[in-house]
């Protein structure tokens, strides 16, 4: 039996090794030697995290587990035939698991910006741009996010990640003390921006632009994006020296090329089982799997790791003829530890409940800590946390 799993980030990453600890022999395939560990990643633009911690082997990796890992760059998923292309040969497989991310919406002008949701070594530059003015010693910062027209529920949104970029660059600019001499800003088309946190969290917002100086921009349609400032759909502008732009997701070329079922935004239809509508031994998990019937809900990378375990489960049972079932619906939730550099605030949010607990320094220092678990967990280094 051929089994392939398809990207090597939190979806494909855990699916392979709940495959292996099923006991299966299995092949994962992904365009990166590492995995990259993206919630961590908001501190290497400020000099708190280095790229390289932030990466975990995969080869390192493959040892610890014992699946077969290739390094090949995907080019096309022929479901018809049960084959995967690359840029190098053709794999074929019995069954799949796909969880190759997503892609963004492109904006006009969006080359002038940078995102810390985009290619890894993005936050790099993102490092450098930064350094440049702070050398310079003044300058207008905006950082924003935008959603996906064609997704109506906004289940593609990642705001989190914005918010924690502007607070950890206000803080780093004030220990350099030069917090005053840089204009701040935080821009959105949405008319209110990080509600998807929940209500709470979204009221809550409004005391953190307060104490990190940072200036709002909401509710107008971004038109264009240029060297030096961001225009809106009434030709109003903002002046930037520096654009970080985290566009809405969007489904990969790669899966819309497919005959998979798709919603308008070009994400793969799945059951509660993570499993492909029609299409039995293909399941598809993380950020790739449209998440239907729960309008409330975010991608985020413990989802990815739900829908790993959940469709493993499934998988499993369904090869042992067990009547044993797991629907990721039932775990669903928003969780998250936003950080702000000097604290942080915890969010929560299910289909009936929402929370926000303001952690003072203690937050940063737990999220640090997670950056750490999660390393040490998957390389065996330490027991998994039941549900982290
Ligand atoms: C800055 C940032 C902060 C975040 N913070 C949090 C947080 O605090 N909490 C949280 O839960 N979530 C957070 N998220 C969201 C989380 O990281 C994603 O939901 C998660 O990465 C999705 O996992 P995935 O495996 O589906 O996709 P990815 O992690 O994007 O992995 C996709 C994999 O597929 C590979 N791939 C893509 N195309 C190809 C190809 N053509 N051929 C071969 N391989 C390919 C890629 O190399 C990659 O390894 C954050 C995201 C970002 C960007």
């Amino acid at each position: 039996m051929k089994i392939l799993v398809l990207g090597g980030g939190f979806a494909g990453v855990e699916a392979t090794i709940k495959l292996r600890k099923y006991g299966y022999n299995v092949t994962l395939i992904s365009d990166r030697d590492y995995m990259f560990i993206y919630p961590v990643s908001i501190w290497i633009p400020v000099g708190k995290r280095s790229f390289e911690d932030t990466k975990l082997n995969l080869f390192d990796l493959q040892k610890k587990h014992g699946f077969n890992l290739v390094i090949e760059k995907i080019t096309k998923i022929d479901i018809e035939n049960q084959q995967i292309v690359t840029n190098k040969t053709i794999h074929e497989y019995d069954y799949l698991f796909i969880g190759l991310g997503m892609s963004k919406v492109y904006i006009k002008g969006m080359e002038h910006t940078h995102s810390i949701c985009g290619k890894p070594r993005e936050s790099i530059t993102i490092k450098n741009e930064l350094e440049k003015l702070v050398t310079k010693g003044s300058g207008s910062i905006n950082v924003g996010f935008g959603g996906n027209p064609k997704d109506p529920t906004s289940t593609t949104v990642r705001g989190g990640p914005a918010f924690e970029l502007l607070f950890n660059i206000s803080h780093y600019l004030n220990k350099k003390g030069l917090r005053d001499k840089f204009k701040l800003t935080f821009f959105a088309p949405m008319a209110e921006p990080g509600k998807r946190m929940g209500r709470k969290a979204y009221k809550n917002m409004d005391s953190f632009f307060e104490h990190y100086h940072v200036n709002t921009h909401f509710g107008k349609k971004i038109k264009e994006f240029t060297k030096n400032a961001i225009t809106f759909i009434d030709n109003t502008q903002l002046d930037s020296d520096l654009t970080l732009f985290i566009s809405g997701g969007d489904g990969m070329n790669l899966i819309k090329n497919t005959s998979l079922p798709q919603n308008e935004t070009g994400f793969v239809k799945i059951n509660e089982l993570c499993r492909v509508e029609n299409k039995d031994n293909v399941y598809v998990i993380g950020d790739a799997a449209a998440i239907i019937n729960h309008p409330w809900a975010a991608k985020q990378g413990h989802i990815a790791e739900v829908m790993a375990d959940v469709s493993t489960y499934n998988f499993h049972n369904t090869i042992i003829a067990s009547g044993k079932r797991k629907s990721y619906w039932e775990k669903l939730h928003i969780i998250c530890v936003m950080d702000s550099g000097d604290g942080a605030a915890f969010v929560m949010r299910t289909a009936k409940k929402e929370i926000m607990i303001p952690l003072p320094i203690v937050g940063h220092w737990l999220k640090k800590g997670w950056g750490w678990y999660y390393k040490q967990s998957k390389m065996k280094r330490m027991f998994r946390i039941p549900g982290m």
